[in-house]
């Protein structure tokens, strides 16, 4: 750190500090993790400095042989890692995975046809009309994805985001008493809409997600059958979740991050079947710039990481912890969406404590415990501030804590939810600043054991 002083001791100042912050709270936050010290190696060095676009041995730029050679591994532990027929390893990250599989999808079921009917071969032969047509009908185009308040993810075609314009967008949801995916529902949405593409996975849903069913789904509507598994990929890779609830063999094309439950560097991944593969190389520089060469390498690492038998036992106890917290909130009377857990994530009904999901954020934060608010099913607050606290384990899993710790967390977490009185606004509130110093020392105490 000290290089990096020499130049402006803020930066200097505020590295070390996050790493302080990240050793002395308990890091709840269901998407967050450590990377190991390999990863965070690969990731700082010289390969930034390297332009590469294009693919493998075929880039717009002279003297990209290295980054050749760290592409290939990558890709090579990416497919063996997840027993995917292709992989593509560039993506920046999980927003860009997705638009590049969306593009990929475009491309397929518009513009090769189009191209075909048209009799050209490239798309900057086409004459004004037809490219009027061609754009006509990239327009034209449906998804059909989950909700953001039952837990789907921003770019599975909310409004405000770019995949809400690109397609017409309609969303699935849950099952009001269940908290889960009705897929009855789903396949009568999907018969009724005819989308082109149904997204499959998830930011903020506590269950399991049958993707066979999906598929089956999608072939029905002729829909391409795409499955962001950006949250629980290294569920996955752990082969916690295997058959039916393993996306890559029955999805079209799989997107994720890898700096999640994966525990890689900060970044995304494309996973599709061999038809869609051509399509999905041409993300660069279609969709994206520049492949960041460096952080290609730290995915290199992560991905050989997680090939490695231990990374199994990780998976599985993410799970058990994630349940142990469950359980131990639901003990002590929280209530839980959908009513447990069977995957990394627990997502707290606060609405019962009285309290938004801002206020309970908060209060947790004063007291330690860095979680994120997070909207529920048919949340009433809107997505601002919400009635969820959505806590995950991937991160103090990698810490080494177990289920006897998640107990204890539960117990924090609720001592500070049920000492606390909403305020004048759905922002403010009222804690005994006493409680949230008593639990913040106890938690730093359980963290002491587990140093980072
Ligand atoms: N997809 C899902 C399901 C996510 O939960 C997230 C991030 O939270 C993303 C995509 C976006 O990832 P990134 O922040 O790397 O763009």
């Amino acid at each position: 750190l000290d290089v990096v002083r020499d130049v402006d001791p803020r930066i200097a100042d505020a590295i070390a500090k996050e790493l302080h912050d990240q050793r002395e709270s308990l890091k709840l936050i269901a998407s967050e993790n450590y990377a190991s010290p390999a990863v965070l190696l690969a990731m700082g060095n010289w390969l930034s400095d390297k332009y590469a676009e294009g693919t493998i041995g075929r880039r717009f730029y002279a003297g990209c042989q290295n980054v050749d050679t760290v592409e290939s591994i990558a890709v090579e532990h990416a497919k063996a890692l997840f027993d995917a027929p292709y992989a593509y390893v560039q993506p920046h990250s999980g927003i860009d995975a997705n638009l590049v599989a969306y593009w990929a999808i475009l491309a397929d079921r518009v513009e090769v046809p189009y191209l075909k009917k048209f009799e050209k071969r490239q798309i900057n032969d086409l004459t004004d009309a037809e490219w009027a047509e061609l754009r006509a009908a990239f327009g034209n185009q449906r998804m059909l994805g989950m909700s953001l308040d039952a837990g789907g993810h921003l770019t599975h075609g909310f409004r405000p985001n770019i995949s809400g314009k690109m397609f017409d967008q309609r969303s699935y949801g849950v099952d009001a008493a269940t908290g889960q995916i009705d897929y009855a529902a789903l396949r009568e949405t999907a018969k009724e809409f005819k989308p082109a593409v149904i997204v499959g996975g998830y930011s903020a849903y506590p269950r399991k997600v049958n993707f066979a069913t999906m598929r089956e789904i999608a072939d029905e509507v002729g829909a391409t059958f795409m499955v962001d598994m950006a949250h629980f990929a290294g569920l996955v890779a752990g082969k916690v979740f295997t058959g039916d609830f393993n996306p890559i063999p029955h999805a079209h094309i799989v997107t994720t991050t890898t700096h999640k439950s994966l525990r890689g560097p900060r970044g995304g991944a494309v996973f599709a079947q061999p038809e869609l593969a051509d399509q999905v190389d041409r993300g660069c520089p279609m969709v994206l710039g520049g492949p960041l060469a460096h952080v290609m390498a730290a995915k290199a690492i992560a991905f050989a990481e997680a090939r490695r038998p231990e990374f199994a036992g990780y998976a599985q106890r993410i799970v058990d912890n994630s349940q142990a917290l469950a359980t131990g909130l639901l003990n002590r009377g929280a209530t839980l969406v959908s009513g447990g857990t069977d995957n990394h994530l627990v997502l707290v009904d606060v609405d019962k404590y009285g309290l938004t999901g801002r206020q309970a954020e908060q209060a947790l934060l004063d007291s330690g415990i860095v979680t994120n608010r997070n909207s529920i099913p048919q949340d009433p607050n809107g997505a601002w501030y919400t009635s969820g606290i959505r806590v995950g384990t991937p991160a103090l899993t990698s810490r080494g804590l177990g289920t006897a710790e998640m107990d204890q967390i539960a117990d924090l977490m609720h001592t500070v939810l049920s000492s606390t009185k909403p305020g004048a606004s759905k922002a403010k509130f009222d804690l005994d600043p006493a409680i949230a110093d008593r639990v913040s020392k106890q938690a730093n105490e359980m963290l002491g054991a587990f140093p980072l």
